[in-house]
């Protein structure tokens, strides 16, 4: 009796094991399923708009906006269907890492720290960090904002402008919540990227949008790809390419800049 609970408890510990070798190797599996079942997964954060929100009728599911569009058409010309995981700003890259998606496209300025963890494309739109104040505000300058009450977006490169700048700031998840800050009278100014700033500005009554070229560099998008993904990255940077110089882009930003 004894000698066939030991067997069965081996038994147990076996079948433990592999299941949980089978549960660590997941999120390399899932983007070897990926490729298996013709599948481009794209890691995004649909709160930036006219780059990614969620809509009724989205270009790919309930995800629309330019970075959405031009998601849908590399896996066009890859003969994959584009997905959209939509997660956390902040989480992207380490999803970028661990194979949960294969590439990030989420208006994401190239920048030195980040490239140091994953690839980026080609860029495929020029920005710059802009402050969104209320009409009637005497914020003229990025240095008017010292003794202001500054709110950025947690992880966005306008929060990296800010602290550099050595002002005191609060961060939210969302452009959306920052904006409600703004215009509930809860803080002065917001500092966010230009095209998305538009957007806002256009969608609330009695905002303003003040720019600083001095203060604020311009900035490039780009798309990240796994270091690991080569093959990916120039697949990638063909398509962007063309989608650049055949006016594609410049189309869609003027389409969904205008809605
Ligand atoms: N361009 C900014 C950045 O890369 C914001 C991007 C975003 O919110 N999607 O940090």
């Amino acid at each position: 009796m004894k000698k066939m609970m030991k067997k069965f408890a081996l038994a147990v510990a076996c079948v433990t094991t592999v299941a949980m070798f089978a549960a660590c190797g997941g999120k390399e599996d899932e983007a070897k399923n990926n490729e298996q079942a013709n599948v481009i997964k794209f890691g995004t954060n649909a709160e930036f708009p006219p780059f990614e929100f969620v809509a009724a009728n989205g270009v790919i599911d309930q995800y629309d906006g330019i970075d959405m569009a031009i998601a849908k058409q590399i896996g066009d010309e890859l003969g994959k269907t584009a997905q959209i995981e939509n997660m956390e700003f902040d989480s992207l890259l380490l999803a970028l890492q661990n194979g949960q998606v294969d590439a990030v496209i989420a208006g994401m300025t190239i920048d030195p720290e980040r490239a140091e963890e994953v690839n980026f494309s080609v860029p495929y739109y020029t920005a710059k960090q802009v402050m969104i104040v209320k009409e009637d505000s005497t914020i003229a300058k990025a240095t008017d904002m010292a003794d202001k009450k500054i709110v950025v977006i947690q992880g966005y490169t306008g929060e990296s402008c800010v602290k550099d700048m050595g002002y005191a700031y609060e961060a939210f998840k969302k452009g959306s919540e920052a904006i409600m800050e703004l215009v509930n009278g809860k803080c002065d100014v917001v500092v966010i990227d230009s095209a998305t700033a538009q957007k806002y500005v256009g969608d609330n009554e009695g905002l303003k949008i003040v720019e600083d070229a001095e203060a604020f560099s311009s900035e490039e998008y780009g798309i990240a790809v796994n270091k690991k993904n080569t093959e990916l990255l120039e697949q990638i940077n063909e398509i962007l390419t063309k989608m650049k110089n055949d006016g594609t882009i410049n189309e869609l930003s003027a389409k969904y800049s205008e809605q």
